[in-house]
C-alpha cells in the first residue's frame, strides 16, 4: 500500500466559497447512471473479472429498476414550508433520515422494484429474497427501514438490506427533488448530508471548469453531493494528521483519505484520473481497499447501503 500526507492548507487551492456551487441535487438519471458503472464494473478489466462482479451485475439489475420507480414515483407529503423554515433554523436536515416520517409510498416503490427484480434472471439465492420480501408485511419492513436508516446494521439481515435500501433512496431522491436545492442549508457538522442528515458513501474530486479540484461529498441515501474543502477529515473535520493511502499498482483514481484524530477514513474518487467513476459503485469495486484500510486499524467514516459490514454477501 502506498501512502502520502499532504501539506497544502484546506481551501488554498480552491475557489473561494461562495463562487461555488454548496449543493448539487441527485440528477433525474441517477440510477441509470449508477446502473451503467456496476455493469461496466462487474465485467471487469483487462486482468480478468472482477472479484465481486456478479453481486455488482445484481446491483445494476437493480439499479435499473430503482429509476424505473423513480420515473413513475407518484407525489408524496413534504415538509411544510413552516416545518423546513425551522429546520434550516436550526441547522437539521429538512428531509432526515430518521426525524422524517417516511409515507407508506415507499413500500409501493420497493414493490415496484421486487416486481422489476423478479421478472430478471436472478440466482436462486437472490430470487428466494426476492420472493421472501414479496410476502414481508409492512410492520417489518418499517421496522427493517427505521434500523437500517438509523445505521444499525447489526440486526439487519444482509440479503434484505440491498431491496430495501434501494427503495429507500429513492423515495429520498424523490422528495429532495420535488423540494429543490433552495430547500436545503448548511448544517452544524459538514461531514453529514445538507438534504437528509446522512453519512456520505464517498468523496468526488471533481474536475473541469468552476469545479476543478472540488471536493463534494456524496450522500448515500439521497445522492445529494455537497461541497467540503479538501484535506480535511470528512468525519471530525480535522486538518490535521490526515493521510492518503492507495492500493498498489493503481492508477490513483481512488484513494483512502484517512484521519488520526478519529481513526476513520473515507474513500474519495478522482475524476481526473477517471470520469465514469460513480460513488456508489467505485466504492464497492474497491473493496480490496477497504480490507487494507483495515490492516491499518482504521475504520470506514462513511456508509454504503449495499455493503453489510458484518456479512459475507460479496
Ligand atoms: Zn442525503
Ligand atoms: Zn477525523
Amino acid at each position: 500500500m502506498n501512502t502520502e500526507t499532504r501539506v497544502l492548507e484546506p481551501g488554498q487551492i480552491e475557489a473561494p466559497a461562495g463562487q461555488i456551487p454548496f449543493l448539487r441535487l441527485a440528477r433525474p438519471d441517477v440510477f441509470k447512471q449508477r446502473a451503467e458503472r456496476l455493469l461496466q464494473l462487474s465485467l471487469g478489466d483487462s486482468q480478468g473479472g472482477h472479484s465481486i462482479g456478479g453481486y455488482l451485475a445484481l446491483l445494476a439489475t437493480l439499479a435499473q429498476a430503482q429509476q424505473q420507480a423513480l420515473d413513475h414515483f407518484p407525489a408524496a407529503p413534504l415538509p411544510t414550508p413552516e416545518q423546513q423554515a425551522l429546520c434550516r433554523e436550526h441547522g437539521m436536515p429538512v428531509l432526515g433520515a430518521q426525524a422524517w416520517p417516511r409515507d407508506p409510498s415507499w413500500r409501493g416503490v420497493l414493490k415496484t422494484i421486487l416486481q422489476h427484480m423478479a421478472a430478471a434472471p436472478l440466482t436462486a439465492p437472490a430470487s428466494a429474497v426476492v420472493a421472501r420480501l414479496m410476502q414481508t408485511g409492512g410492520t417489518e419492513l418499517e421496522s427493517i427501514a427505521s434500523k437500517l436508516l438509523a445505521g444499525d446494521l447489526s440486526d439487519v439481515d444482509a440479503q434484505d438490506m440491498p431491496f430495501v435500501a434501494a427503495a429507500l433512496q429513492v423515495y429520498w431522491v424523490r422528495m429532495a427533488a420535488e423540494l429543490g436545492e433552495h430547500a436545503f442549508g448548511k448544517l452544524e457538522q459538514g461531514g453529514l448530508c445538507p438534504v437528509c442528515g446522512s453519512h456520505p458513501v464517498a468523496g468526488i474530486v471533481r474536475v473541469g471548469g468552476m469545479e476543478q479540484g472540488l471536493r463534494y461529498l456524496c450522500c448515500s441515501l439521497c445522492a445529494t453531493e455537497w461541497h467540503m474543502v479538501r484535506i480535511k477529515c470528512s468525519n471530525c473535520e480535522s486538518t490535521h494528521k490526515i493521510n492518503y493511502y492507495t492500493l498498489e499498482n493503481s492508477n490513483g483514481a481512488v484513494k483512502a483519505e484517512s484521519c488520526n484524530d478519529c481513526n476513520t477514513y473515507l474513500k474519495l474518487l478522482y475524476l481526473e484520473k477517471d470520469s465514469q467513476m460513480e460513488a456508489v459503485a467505485d466504492d464497492l469495486a474497491t473493496l480490496a481497499l477497504d480490507v487494507l484500510m483495515g490492516e491499518t486499524g482504521k475504520v470506514r467514516g462513511g456508509l454504503n447501503l449495499f455493503f453489510h459490514p458484518g456479512s459475507a454477501q460479496v
